[in-house]
């Protein structure tokens, strides 16, 4: 059948054209989150017909595409971030990559563009750290941010699916996220927007979630927060914080101690660091852990009753960045 004379995406076939022109590294105090890339980037090109391209490693630089690709009509775009640290020994450590490449794949067959193999895809990633090691920064809290991206080419203004597509990988050495550090971030917690929604596509990492929110964002930024906490329904569930999932430690009515975030319902980013606390503080087993809903007016109660421990948002950006403010709807503030 056609499909199985499509060639997947194979790590062997990988090519490598390096730059002669290797740029110079910026110190750590100059690097602002996202602004910075590498000299090399991968790429494969994938069409309904061939199936996949062999891979390539290729200097960093433009992409020409046609103004009729699906991706600037129909946002058929999606996208992982994750990050390669230089250990004390030199050697480069990647944080469950593997969950990323199952993300990505998910997120793209969300979109009808083309599956691939994801271990292949890490193998053709590690390929990718190799040349570009020294990238990486050395020191705490920096690393190599990682871009996987996978966008629609066909070049259509039917609304249908793409048979054309690119998947490339891009790398960004970045330091901590917020200027503020691991310091307290301030939120604003509004209901008259959300982020997410049940059926929508906030499960999925599709670039058609993002670009709504900055507006919100800006609006929560004028009136002097950080990051919107993004609430859902009625009754004022917390589902995310920022572009992270978000994380509320206190002592429950019973007296007991629990952290809770919010279920995998289909409106919260299945995060791999959110998955990766959730598996540690189960193994500490110092107290409960619950996936469960979580409103405002649960939050509010524990902290004017003393009980609200701590509140943190977790994603691979900042890590895991704690709550300071939250500025709810009703005028309400609280302090941690
Ligand atoms: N929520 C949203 C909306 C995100 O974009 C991210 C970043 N991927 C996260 C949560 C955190 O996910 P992770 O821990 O995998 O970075």
């Amino acid at each position: 059948t056609a499909a199985t004379q499509q060639r997947p995406l194979l790590a062997a076939n990988l090519e490598r054209r390096l730059t002669e022109h290797p740029r110079p590294l910026k110190p750590n105090n100059e690097l602002v989150f996202g602004h910075t890339f590498s000299d090399h980037m991968f790429m494969a090109e994938w069409s309904a017909d061939k199936g996949w391209s062999n891979p390539l490693i290729k200097p960093y630089g433009k992409i020409s595409l046609e103004p009729s690709a699906v991706v600037f009509h129909y946002a058929f775009e999606c996208f992982e971030g994750l990050k390669a640290y230089k250990d004390a020994q030199g050697r480069i450590r990647l944080f469950r990559p593997d969950m990323n490449m199952s993300r990505l794949l998910r997120s793209t067959l969300r979109l009808t563009l083309p599956a691939f193999d994801t271990e292949e895809l890490l193998a053709c990633l590690k390929e990718l750290l190799k040349v570009e090691k020294r990238w990486i920064p050395e020191g705490r809290g920096y690393s190599l941010y990682i871009r996987p991206t996978m966008i629609g080419t066909q070049e259509s203004l039917g609304v249908g699916p793409s048979n054309r597509a690119m998947l490339f990988i891009i790398c960004s050495p970045v330091g901590p996220y917020y200027r503020t550090g691991f310091n307290a971030v301030s939120l604003s917690a509004r209901t008259d927007a959300v982020r997410a929604w049940p059926g929508g596509t906030g499960d999925y990492k599709l670039g058609l979630n993002y670009a709504p929110c900055i507006k919100l964002q800006l609006e929560a930024a004028k009136e002097g927060y950080q990051q919107n906490l993004w609430l859902f329904g009625n009754d004022h569930q917390i589902t995310e914080v920022g572009t992270m999932n978000c994380f509320v430690f206190l002592k429950n009515e019973h007296g007991e101690r629990e952290l809770v975030t919010p279920p995998l319902d289909g409106t919260i980013l299945p995060g791999v660091t959110r998955d990766s606390i959730l598996a540690l503080a189960r193994e500490w087993n110092e107290f409960k852990v619950s996936e469960r809903a979580i409103n405002m007016k649960e939050v509010l109660q524990a902290s004017q009753e003393g009980r609200l421990i701590e509140m943190f948002g977790a994603g691979t950006a900042c890590i895991v960045s704690p709550d300071g403010w939250v500025e709810a709807e009703t005028r309400e503030s609280m302090k941690r």
